[in-house]
């Protein structure tokens, strides 16, 4: 059969992967390492070079990314310097108290054990393997990390500048504008929530939902944070403008784990701020999954959502689901809470994903959400700190394989002392992933973005054009600019 046998040559040679050779000692840099894919299979030999080569690879978004938990506690300890705060080493707090135990900055910086517990205690630094537990670890750090007195804006900055030092081009943030004028019409609202009726639970917030005044302090809170960054960073255009080169959209986070009454004004303010102003993208729910709180309110959180969705219009939602394992949830907890998260949630994402396998009918599940287009915002530093999931024991694959779109995503790459480009590492390293899997997971990213449909397409051709740019930058020297 030689006609048989000359095809498969063919095929052969023209599938071969150009897998970098072992004694191939050139850079991915070299004028001479071929195509972006082979250059790519030259920098998986060793992290370093895969930082280099990914740190700039574009990423078309982040999109579980908690403000709150993005920042560095670096820069927690200028804010408190520069407002002029002292530290308390007991509670491991700054203060503007003056108390004998409290120590002033330079004090601080000049204690090398303090400073150790200081950092240790506000970021995954202090997770110790083995002797401490991750879950907890993590979870205890965002009650010390507001007590430096840092504005929303400087916050907001410190996210950006990091991200577009990445070449990420879009931030889908978890956090909320929060401007007091709009905030205060609902705190002032009389109302008692009925879970058997929750149309008349909304009843007194109904005329807040339009009301131009609640929505012109929304847009300008907006407004002026878009300002200031892009003052800060020098954007131009700036923040939200055409062409801009980092786009910033806002998802408002509810807390699981507070009261239900809490959950609804937050519900209902999230959305209304969702219709204010189309910055406003999206609405999740945060805080441990596997807390009794989160566990016994699902039900009702589910039916709030349900019902606000519909009175809403149906707007974009995406949900923490699945963020479990059998050491820290019962498998109750676990065998329909993404496809109740979609179902009743009306999650267009879902967060984490972890427990996806103990879902009943997972197969179903999973070819629903292939089907729909239900994206999995992957965490993998995350998932590997907090609930000590890693490698073959992590979803990623059985996702993939599913043909389940993913997002590589950072969840609170501050605290977790992480970025986009390591959460990129890690998964090319832990699975192999080649340069077009990269590129369809940077696309998708930005495809099942909350972002409105114009902006969407806009970012999606500079997406495509940062492709080509790269790309050509690979076979040109990969020189940067200072
Ligand atoms: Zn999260």
């Amino acid at each position: 059969m030689p006609v048989v046998r000359t095809t498969l040559v063919a095929c052969a040679f023209l599938l071969a992967v150009p897998a970098a050779a072992a004694d191939d000692d050139r850079p991915f840099w070299h004028p001479d390492a071929g195509t972006p894919a082979e250059r790519f299979e030259l920098a998986k030999r060793t992290e370093p070079e895969l930082v280099a080569f990914l740190r700039r690879f574009p990423k078309g978004a982040d999109l579980h990314n908690h403000a709150g938990g993005a920042i560095y506690s670096d820069y927690v300890i200028d804010a408190a310097r520069v407002n002029g705060l002292r530290y308390d080493p007991v509670a491991r707090r700054f203060t503007a108290g003056e108390e004998a135990h409290t120590v002033s900055l330079d004090e601080l910086e000049a204690d090398a054990a303090m400073l150790k517990a200081f950092f240790e205690t506000v970021s995954m630094r202090g997770w110790y393997p083995n002797t401490d537990d991750g879950h907890y670890h993590f979870f205890q750090t965002f009650s010390y990390l507001g007590s430096a007195q840092r504005t929303e804006t400087q916050r907001l900055t410190e996210i950006v500048r990091r991200n577009r030092y990445q070449n990420v081009n879009y931030l889908e943030l978890m956090a909320l504008p929060t401007p007091t004028e709009a905030l205060s019409r609902f705190y002032r609202v009389s109302w008692t929530l009925d879970l058997d009726d929750l149309a008349a639970s909304l009843a007194p917030f109904e005329p807040l939902i339009d009301d131009p005044v609640v929505h012109a302090s929304i847009t300008a809170w907006l407004d002026e944070r878009a300002a200031e960054i892009s003052t800060e960073l020098g954007l131009s255009p700036p923040l939200g403008e055409p062409g801009s080169d980092i786009a910033l959209g806002y998802i408002g986070s509810l807390l699981r784990t507070g009261t239900m009454e809490r959950f609804f004004v937050g519900a209902v303010y999230t959305f209304t701020a969702m219709r204010a102003d189309d910055r406003v993208v999206g609405l999740n729910i945060v805080a441990p999954e596997d807390h009794p709180a989160s566990r016994r309110q699902f039900d009702d959180q589910m039916r709030v959502l349900d019902f606000l969705w519909e009175r809403f219009d149906r707007p974009a939602i995406t949900l923490h689901a699945g963020e479990l394992t059998l050491r820290y949830a019962p498998v109750a907890s676990m065998w329909d809470r993404i496809r109740r998260s979609i179902d009743e949630g009306h999650a267009r994402r879902i967060g984490h994903g972890i427990s996806v396998a103990w879902e009943r009918d997972v197969v179903g599940l999973l070819e629903q959400m292939a089907r729909d287009g239900v994206l999995v915002e992957i965490n993998i530093t995350s998932n590997e700190s907090i609930l000590g999931v890693r490698d073959d024991r992590h979803p990623f694959e059985m996702y993939r394989r599913a043909g389940v779109p993913v997002c590589l995503t950072t969840d609170d790459e501050g605290v977790s002392r992480s970025n986009l480009t390591m959460e990129y590492v890690k998964a090319v390293m832990r699975y192999d992933l080649g340069y077009d899997d990269i590129k369809t997971i940077s696309r998708d990213c930005l495809e099942y973005s909350f972002l409105p449909g114009g902006v969407k397409g806009e970012r999606m051709a500079m997406l495509e054009t940062a492709f080509t740019d790269f790309e050509a930058s690979l076979v040109s020297g990969y020189r940067e600019h200072q």
